[in-house]
């Protein structure tokens, strides 16, 4: 009978771009996935330590599985990721019932770790900042059916925000070479994927530190050529990075998507700089404005943070204006959380629960009008789609993204899965849009 693994991700693209990689090493030992983690023999959490509630999270479902261990000792059981890296063998002593321990930077080493936990009948944990992170392996129909995939062009960051966690569990900033990258866009394509997305926690410093060529704009120049491919996005971007080459490329390169996601993180110059953000409110808005004059399409998310320590009523409120003023297509806010070896957690003044929560609803709530306005802006226009397969909610409806990254559904009786297709806009909601197919913009790859 063929041997099955669960894996369960928690956390950002980074965590699910590594879960990928993970599944498909193991799919290529033999193993196939399972989505019931009583079924398989081999249970992985990859866990994100970002936030304290992905965090909890994780830890509870790692506990909750101990009676999975106690009625099947032979199961492997694995903990995988950033909570992994900072609590190491901690999390062997709290949890028994655990096997493995492995750090973002050796998930690849996988099936090796394993085998050895196995003949050792003993707990294994890899936590080494190795630089050896290119987590490419075979797919072996992995992307059957896929459009869209994410690949990885560094990791870690060197940024220290002061209250980010990131560069003490993912490590230094580490580029990977440009020819591994454009091999594994062609593949990619090959594979039949239609648009990249180049992740990584800072993607405009690729390649800055080393002082190696290309530039990350230099990158995306490269992808651009590539015959097959029509869309590229990327993210994350950090606004001290974003140069102007970087900028006019939304107006030059035919498959760059015009979505940005820049995080901001607050609206006042007192808490970014307590943050070590290393830009001010004045020269983000400036380069909003390079932007949408670049390409006034551009759709343009960020990130906030409420709540941060020493974060007063006036600083929120010019959170709040600048939502007002740049009107975001999308924001993703979070409560500050005090994050183990960070700067910020050794800081002064820190807000109450009950008053973060209060103005992430406040800031929420503002967006949510500013976001369904947007949507709302949209109807009666056409959109080029590319259709990724069928709704989430089932029944003859097709979905796909926008140029600007709005999902949009659209009733259709064929697949066009990886066609990119005219849709004209019916209806904006807050979530997605609905709209009409109105006419290829390409052919169907199916
Ligand atoms: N590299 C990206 C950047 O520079 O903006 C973001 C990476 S971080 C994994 C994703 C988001 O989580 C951040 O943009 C920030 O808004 C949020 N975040 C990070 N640390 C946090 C903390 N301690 N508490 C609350 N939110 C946090
Ligand atoms: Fe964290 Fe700042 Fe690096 Fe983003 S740039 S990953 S927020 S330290």
């Amino acid at each position: 009978m063929t041997p099955l693994f669960y894996l369960k991700t928690f956390g950002c693209q980074m965590n699910k771009h590594d879960s990928d990689s993970v599944s498909q090493i193991l799919l290529n030992e033999g193993y196939r996935q399972s989505e019931i983690a009583e079924d398989a023999q081999i249970i992985l959490i990859n866990t994100c330590a970002v936030r304290k509630k992905a965090e909890d999270k994780a830890l509870t479902l790692i506990g909750r599985l101990a009676s999975l261990k106690q009625k099947n000792p032979d199961i492997i059981m694995g903990v995988l990721g950033c909570v992994a890296q900072n609590q190491g063998v901690d999390l062997l002593r709290r949890f028994p019932h655990l096997d493995l321990v492995i750090g973002p930077r050796n998930i690849h080493h996988i099936d090796k770790l394993k085998t050895r936990n196995r003949k050792e009948k003993n707990m294994v944990s890899c936590l080494d900042w190795t630089d050896n992170i290119c987590l490419f392996p075979k797919y072996n129909g992995y992307l059957k059916g896929k459009v869209t995939c994410f690949l990885k062009v560094m990791e870690g960051c060197d940024n220290f925000c002061s209250y980010c966690i990131v560069p003490f569990v993912r490590g230094r900033e580490t580029s990977l070479p440009a020819t591994i990258i454009l091999d594994r866009a062609h593949q990619l394509i090959r594979e039949g994927i239609r648009e990249i997305i180049l992740i990584g926690q800072n993607v405009n410093s690729y390649n800055v530190k080393n002082k190696a060529k290309p530039s990350f704009a230099g990158l995306l120049r490269a992808l651009d050529g590539i015959s097959g491919l029509q869309r590229l996005r990327f993210t994350t971007s950090h606004p001290k990075d974003l140069s102007d080459e970087l900028i006019g490329l939304f107006g030059e390169l035919k498959t760059l998507c015009p979505h940005i996601h820049l995080p901001v993180q607050s609206g006042s110059d007192a808490v970014l700089r307590r943050m070590s953000r290393g830009y001010t409110v004045e020269h983000y808005m400036t380069l909003i404005e390079k932007l949408r004059t670049t390409r006034p399409d551009i759709a343009v998310s960020s990130d906030m943070i409420v709540g941060f320590p020493g974060e007063t009523d006036e600083d929120f409120q010019e959170s709040l204006s600048l939502v007002d003023e740049l009107r975001f297509d999308n924001l993703f806010s979070f409560r500050y959380s005090d994050r183990r070896g960070t700067k910020a957690t050794g800081f002064p003044n820190k807000v109450g629960e009950r008053e973060k929560q209060e103005r992430l609803s406040l800031l929420q709530e503002r967006q949510a009008r500013i976001t369904l306005a947007k949507n709302k802006s949209l109807e009666g226009t056409v959109q080029t789609v590319l259709v990724e397969g069928p709704a989430k909610h089932g029944g003859e409806q097709r979905s796909g993204r926008t140029g600007g990254n709005k999902v949009v559904n659209f009733a259709s009786n064929t697949s066009l899965t990886g066609a990119l297709v005219r849709i004209k806009v019916i209806k904006g909601f807050q979530n997605s849009l609905f709209g009409e197919f109105s006419g290829p913009e390409s052919h169907s790859v199916e």
